[in-house]
């Protein structure tokens, strides 16, 4: 934000504050005033006229001559009387009907109209602005991006043609650039050749235009959430570097996850040949004991890397127990996955998901779920007109007979994914209710509702904001990792040169930075080292997958940079 600017907000909000004393101050005085008046008009009419009248009808009196209503039913008969009356007219007038408008304006209007007047948005960066993140479309999963980068103190600007939005933005504190984003002349402005990345969530239409125009620039890297993974190949003809279509990745992390037809665990995500994959508790033997009785290292060859309950990470402790809630996440090899299916032989039961609302997200699940050959039944109170894949069952998902009538009795998964939070939170308290072994996972429209919904009985809550957030971050930084929930990340860095030589134990990452190894990956050694043991020697020819929350990702980055 440019100094100005913040002078201008700052002198806003004390002038605001300072304003709002002097309005009560005014208000205070007219209120005496009127006691006073009413006060006066008792003893005068008693005094002049031998009438008594209330307090309340000395005030009711004041003020309709004040205000120079003057109804006329209580009136003076005395020259002193109609001499008195005159003067709280007159009163009324001066400080009533043009001072207090007077004071309104003056006080909040002016100066409001006055700073955005004086609001002039910046339309260009100084010529040697480099290594920036342009940001274009300011909305939710930017936002949460933006948080990002800040913690991380990469510089970034925000761009939005529209001059209002500016000064808003500006007032929350960002660094704003206004002008046409498709406009080549704008972005050279921008500096968009020398940015270290752009970020948009425009319609697609608008980011084909707008990756073409970057395009001529320079190379800088692009990062494109879409609006249709059909435009995927589009964008990327017109220079788009990642190409990330949320709805259907929300779509796969809530199916997976609603579901263990199938599969014992679910695999997120890989780096490389190490695959990050997590095991619910729920329809195992395992339901009771605890982590270290499950023969995972001697049977599998797989490592608990972190237990989830209720979206609440821990660390693995062989003493932890496990519950219908709790969530294994693993770390190992496809072959250790095997391994584990073949031990569990999860029941190929009937596993039907419910999911409520048919948008984008939930249509996204629904096929996922399909790929899997698992039953859904779809609710939605809308056609979807982009689906004909799929039959819905129209109506609203919050009338609980409707869900009772469809069967939900019967369901062993649950995907919420209205794009209403309210509805999400009240559809995962009544469906926990009514079914307390549902595996139910639910989105979460907004970030500050994660929490109620897991409160209200999610097993699993994904926001769209941060899992979006965290795909473009992965892209523009160049670093691997995967979101495993709300402040838990697994990633991948470089072995710090100067830990060569040392043991893991010698290392103290631990200690340092709260992170810790879940495994070593070689390049030339196509095995990945899962839950290496201490006496590992390290070398620079190896990389770390860490697991910890992004400020202890932060940690690591400072401590070995
Ligand atoms: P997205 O495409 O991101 O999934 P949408 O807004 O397109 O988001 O989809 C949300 C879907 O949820 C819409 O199809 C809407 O009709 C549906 N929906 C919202 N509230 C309810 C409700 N109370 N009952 C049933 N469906 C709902
Ligand atoms: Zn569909």
């Amino acid at each position: 934000m440019n100094p100005t600017a913040i002078e201008l907000a700052f002198f806003l909000r004390k002038q605001a504050r300072k304003n709002l004393k002097l309005l009560a101050g005014y208000c205070t005085f007219l209120a005496l005033m009127i006691l006073g008046y009413a006060y006066l008009f008792q003893y005068l009419m008693w005094h002049l006229e031998r009438r008594t009248y209330s307090l309340i009808a000395g005030i009711y009196w004041t003020i309709t001559v004040m205000t120079t209503l003057g109804f006329g039913d209580i009136t003076f008969h005395s020259d002193a009387g109609f001499l008195f009356a005159t003067a709280v007219t007159i009163s009324g007038v001066v400080f009533l009907l043009m001072l207090l408008p007077f004071v309104l304006v003056s006080l909040f209007i002016a100066p409001w109209i006055e700073q955005s007047m004086r609001f002039r948005p910046k339309r260009e960066l100084p010529a040697n602005t480099r290594g920036h993140v342009l940001i274009f479309g300011p909305d939710a999963v930017t936002r949460a991006f933006m948080r990002k980068l800040e913690g991380r103190q990469v510089p970034f600007v925000v761009v939005t043609p529209d001059q209002e939005e500016a000064f808003r933005l500006e007032l929350e504190g960002m660094r704003v650039l206004c002008g046409t984003p498709t406009d080549g002349v704008f972005l050279e402005k921008a500096r968009a050749g020398a940015a270290r990345g752009i970020v948009t969530s425009l319609n697609d239409p608008e980011t084909v235009n707008l990756c073409l125009t970057a395009r001529k620039l320079g190379d800088a890297p692009i990062a494109v959430l879409a609006d249709d993974s059909a435009h995927a190949d589009l964008l990327r003809a017109a220079g788009a570097t990642h190409v990330i279509p949320l709805p259907q990745i929300l779509g796969r992390h809530l199916a997976t996850r609603a579901t263990t037809f199938g599969a014992a665990a679910h695999v997120l995500d890989a780096f490389g040949n190490l695959l990050i994959a997590e095991m619910p508790v729920y329809g195992t033997p395992y339901v009771g004991q605890t982590l270290g009785m499950i023969p995972l290292r001697e049977r599998t060859g797989l490592s608990a890397i972190g237990l989830l309950e209720r979206g609440v990470f821990s660390a693995p402790d062989p003493d932890s127990p496990l519950s219908v809630q709790t969530i294994v996440l693993l770390a190992g090899t496809r072959e250790g996955m095997s391994s584990l299916e073949a031990l569990l032989r999860p029941g190929a039961g009937e596993d039907r998901v419910f999911i409520l609302g048919h948008g984008r997200i939930g249509c996204a699940a629904a096929t996922v779920l399909g790929k899997m050959n698992v039953p859904f039944t779809l609710i939605d109170r809308e056609e979807n007109p982009f689906c004909s894949a799929h039959e819905a069952i129209r109506g609203d998902a919050t009338r609980l007979d409707l869900l009772r009538k469809s069967g939900i009795e019967a369901a062993r998964g649950l995907i919420i994914t209205t794009n209403d939070d309210n509805a999400n939170i009240f559809l995962a308290l009544a469906s926990r209710r009514a079914n307390p072994h549902l595996r139910m996972v639910a989105r979460a429209n907004r970030e500050e509702n994660v929490d109620e919904l897991y409160a209200a009985g999610a097993d699993f809550v994904v926001s769209s904001s941060s899992v979006g957030a965290n795909f473009l971050s992965n892209m523009l930084e160049k670093k691997d990792s995967i979101l495993l929930t709300e402040g838990v990340n697994v990633f991948r860095r470089p072995l710090p040169p100067r830990l060569s030589g040392w043991t893991i134990a010698e290392s103290s990452i631990g200690a340092m930075t709260g992170c810790a190894v879940v495994a070593i990956l070689r390049e030339d050694v196509p095995e990945p080292m899962v839950g290496p043991p201490p006496d590992t020697v390290l070398d620079t020819r190896m990389d770390f997958v860490l697991i910890g929350s992004p400020e202890q990702e932060r940690r690591f980055g400072e401590a070995f940079a």
